[in-house]
């Protein structure tokens, strides 16, 4: 602990004493009246160190706290504060109320970044912000969950933009010791490290440990002494760094990350990750199974059985794919201890067509439940990754879906908060995912929720002042024009946000289209817009770094001066200033690039009405009242769905927005109205509450169940498992179609005719099938046509059923189905394997069609 001085053992008066424990966990920050217990210490220093508690306590001048362990209003604060902490930690959950016997074996949550808080900068996005907010559900809901992830020195980067508006990207290197992180201990009371075996050495990986609420993060940190100054850059620099950096960071992630849970001797039977990025956690079990004697395809089994995937983009520079020259180095100890394994241990991520392994194709390959992040990105990434499922259907590939949500504690305004606990019943925040609760927001009169939206963006004005400012004041801007800051952005004009990661696919700049129709709507004296953007590019994309100066540019504009800003920097601080202060949400990305999106999610239950693409949550979540929809022909080519979003979004605006919030004098009643259906039907819905049990249901649950079951009598189910697999495997060429009999012409062959069935016309189908040494129970013999529902033709799939036996292992089987259909033309024939112990239907994809 040597170099290290933890705030943690800091001696403070008797009455303020535990003020580093409430520092130490990130509980703080989705708590009020603990970020103003804090701002009380001094206001001015908690705003400078952007809202650190740790580096608050550390940097205090020590005379400060003898005040102010006697000063009363510091005091009521801190009791209660520390009552509710109690409370929290004390509590029963939902989890233990719900699932009483299972509180033993902990879920781990992979994750290659994690935005908890302005605080401790390991995010660079959505990506982070969802795992934050899912460990601070988990927390509130009671998981035994535990997070896995990386501590990187330098953190993301900091945002500046300079006079011509180009991103510079600020390196910062961080102090551990002042940020809300502890060291992790092994059981000697010591510094706990790891050691991983990477190509050909052995890097060490100190742990850090971070409390979020009830949930314990655990982060690798690679910058240690003992490692060459290359492996000791590992950690720097979250999403930096070339093709063999990312490679060595994900083994961090995946393999160090098992390595950690097994050093803290975390009982684990649930591996989620989150993204690709941690797959190799998958290798790191596989090699344990394998060094305890287990053969290679039980091994695959159990690490399968005991996996969730989920996967959040359906851009493919998302999906990171090495050469294979790559994983043959790094993983070089491994595929060298177990040479006679190495084939299929990259194929389990090996991308045939492109010869390049890939770590999606690694996390589909060795985790049974899969899922996407919306209804509709659950249906893309079915298309996507269905190639590598053998003959089925898109909507038979086994990827389901869990949509986003985010952490209302954490995203909602302290003033809703209030507002909303004067009229919901009194459990409405613990019991937020109850939309009768949230039906009564009907109950808020207009005047209130009205009146408290305009203080959130009149503080998001003066925030967004300050940023420009200070902006300007650092590129030595003339001093007049620093002043004239104080004169931007009105509290009268309908304010439309926008900010995210300026990924291209976002397309930032859709609105600048047609400046001189954007300058009409800005500059209308009676109904004034303004806007607000924000978002970092990534450094190395130089088209999103492109668009950021074009807004930059129009932002300087003599015509939109004051009226559309660029604020720098954008992080989950300014991120809540600004899904809580403007009017509008405004989401333009290219459909169906959005997998879910948070941010629109965040704004909703302030009250912020979103104006976005029919992508994402969004395509599920609008229902014609809560908000608006850009329209556009999603099968047109990207150019053409440009033109038509961008003509939808000033259409929009024009005749729909602008007039509904001018409408009426200083109270816009309707405007209010549509503000309360967005919040009744989308708060309780997209959070990470109704997230988060969805996967205790959907995924932990029953991934632990059947882990537990698979491990059961030394391996017995996995065993048989993965038995039986391998003999399907070897033996599924056998299994053919002999003969199929469609009765064309022949409705005699129906002995009662054509029977009637839903309106239909009915008739038998029977099919011969060769089976050779698969046993008939253990496959399912179907058929296929399709059908037009609602506009789609969608697939129909017909259950045959045995008849009887023909010949040894021949059988013949029946079924009806509407007696227009011939085979060939218009329905096809399939047989599968079936398993009752298999997690989903197509689990193994050996299917044979005829
Ligand atoms: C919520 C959030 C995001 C995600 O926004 P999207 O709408 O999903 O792009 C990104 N960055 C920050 C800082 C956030 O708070």
């Amino acid at each position: 602990m040597d170099t290290l001085f933890s705030y943690r053992n800091m001696k403070l008066p008797k009455t303020i004493e535990r003020l580093p424990e409430l520092a130490y966990n990130l509980w703080f920050s989705w708590n009020d009246d603990a970020k103003e217990l804090f701002a009380m210490i001094s206001r001015e220093l908690w705003d400078q160190f952007l809202h650190n508690p740790v580096r608050l306590l550390a940097e205090t001048h020590p005379d400060v706290w003898e005040p102010l362990s006697k000063d009363t209003a510091f005091l009521k604060q801190y009791g209660k504060v520390f009552r509710q902490w109690d409370e929290y930690s004390h509590a029963d959950t939902w989890f233990e109320k719900t699932f009483p016997e299972h509180r033993q074996q902990q879920f781990a949550y992979f994750s290659a970044e994690f935005g908890f808080h302005e605080s401790l900068p390991i995010y660079s996005g959505g990506l982070g912000v969802l795992a934050g907010d899912h460990c601070k559900s988990a927390s509130d809901l009671g998981l035994p969950l535990v997070g896995i992830g990386l501590l990187y020195k330098k953190g993301y980067f900091n945002q500046k933009i300079n006079k011509e508006g180009r991103q510079l990207s600020e390196a910062v290197r961080y102090d551990f010791s002042k940020l809300p992180l502890l060291p992790a201990f092994n059981g000697q009371d010591e510094w706990l490290t790891v050691q991983l075996q990477l190509a050909d050495r052995t890097v060490q990986l100190r742990i850090w440990q971070v409390l979020v609420g009830r949930v314990s993060v655990y982060l690798l940190d690679a910058d240690v002494e003992e490692n060459s100054p290359w492996d000791r850059e590992l950690t720097a620099q979250l999403y930096g760094g070339d093709q063999d950096t990312r490679i060595a960071q994900e083994m961090l992630l995946g393999m160090g990350g098992v390595k950690v849970l097994r050093a803290l001797n975390v009982p684990t039977a649930v591996y989620h990750i989150n993204e690709g990025h941690a797959a190799f956690q998958a290798y790191e079990r596989i090699r344990e199974q394998l060094e305890a004697g287990v053969p290679f395809h039980v091994a695959v089994e159990i690490i399968r059985a005991s996996s969730v995937f989920t996967t959040h983009t359906p851009v493919p520079a998302g999906h990171d794919a090495f050469p294979l020259h790559l994983t043959d180095y790094y993983l070089s100890p491994l595929l060298t201890r177990w040479a006679e394994h190495k084939e299929g241990l990259i194929g389990l991520g090996l991308d045939e067509g492109k010869q390049l392994f890939n770590m999606t194709h690694l996390a589909l390959n060795t985790s049974a439940l899969r899922n996407g992040v919306s209804k509709l990105h659950g249906e893309v990434s079915r298309e996507m990754f269905r190639s590598i499922h053998g003959h089925i259907q898109t909507n038979e590939v086994p990827i389901s879906h869990i949509t986003n949500g985010v952490h209302m504690n954490s995203w909602l305004a302290h003033e809703l908060k209030e507002l909303y606990g004067r009229f919901l019943p009194g459990t409405w925040l613990t019991n937020q995912t109850n939309h009768d609760l949230w039906r009564q927001v009907e109950l808020i009169p207009a005047e209130s929720l009205w009146e408290t939206h305009t203080r959130l963006k009149e503080k998001l004005i003066g925030y967004a002042r300050s940023n420009l400012r200070e902006h300007r004041r650092r590129n030595d801007m003339p001093a007049h024009l620093v002043e004239e800051v104080g004169g931007y952005l009105s509290g009268k004009a309908l304010t439309i946000g926008f900010a995210r990661r300026f990924a291209t696919y976002k397309r930032a700049t859709l609105l600048f289209k047609d400046l001189d129709r954007l300058d009409r709507l800005v500059n209308d004296p009676d109904r004034p817009v303004q806007f607000m953007f924000a978002g970092k590019a990534h450094p190395a994309d130089q088209p999103g770094q492109d668009m950021l100066r074009d807004i930059y540019l129009v932002s300087r504009m003599e015509r939109f001066r004051g009226k559309i800003v660029l604020l720098e920097n954008y992080d989950m601080n300014m991120a809540r200033y600004l899904v809580q202060g403007v009017d509008v949400w405004l989401n333009n990305p290219l459909r169906p690039y959005e997998a879910s999106g948070t941010s629109g999610q965040k704004a909703a239950m302030n009250g912020v009405i979103n104006l976005s693409v029919l992508d994402g949550w969004w395509d599920e979540a609008y229902e014609g009242t809560n908000g608006w929809r850009i329209e556009g022909d999603f099968s047109a080519d990207p150019q053409a769905q440009e033109r038509e979003n961008t003509d939808s979004v000033y259409r929009l605006l024009e005749q729909e927005v602008i007039p509904l919030y001018y409408n009426q004098g200083p109270l816009p009643a309707q405007w209010v109205d549509r503000m309360k259906r967005s919040i009744m039907t989308l708060a309780p819905v997209y959070n990470t509450h109704r997230m988060v049990m969805d996967y205790t249901h959907s995924s932990y649950m029953p991934t632990l169940n059947r882990t537990l079951s698979f491990l059961a009598d030394r391996n017995e189910l996995a065993v048989k498992v993965a038995d039986y697999k391998s003999f399907m495997k070897a033996n599924w060429h056998f299994v053919k179609f002999l003969e199929i009999n469609d009765g064309s012409g022949e409705r005699a062959l129906n002995p009662a005719g054509t029977v009637k069935e839903l309106g239909q016309p009915l008739k038998e189908v029977t099919a011969t099938i060769k089976f050779g040494p698969v046993w008939y129970m253990d496959t399912a013999v179907e058929l296929i046509y399709y059908e037009e529902q609602e506009g789609h033709w969608q697939p129909v799939v017909v259950t045959m059923s045995p008849v009887k036996e023909i010949d040894n292992r021949v059988m013949k089987y029946r079924a009806m189905i509407p007696s227009h259909l011939r085979h060939g033309a218009h329905f096809s024939a399939r047989i599968r394997p079936v398993s009752p112990n298999f997690a989903t239907s197509f689990e193994l994809p050996l299917i044979t069609t005829l």
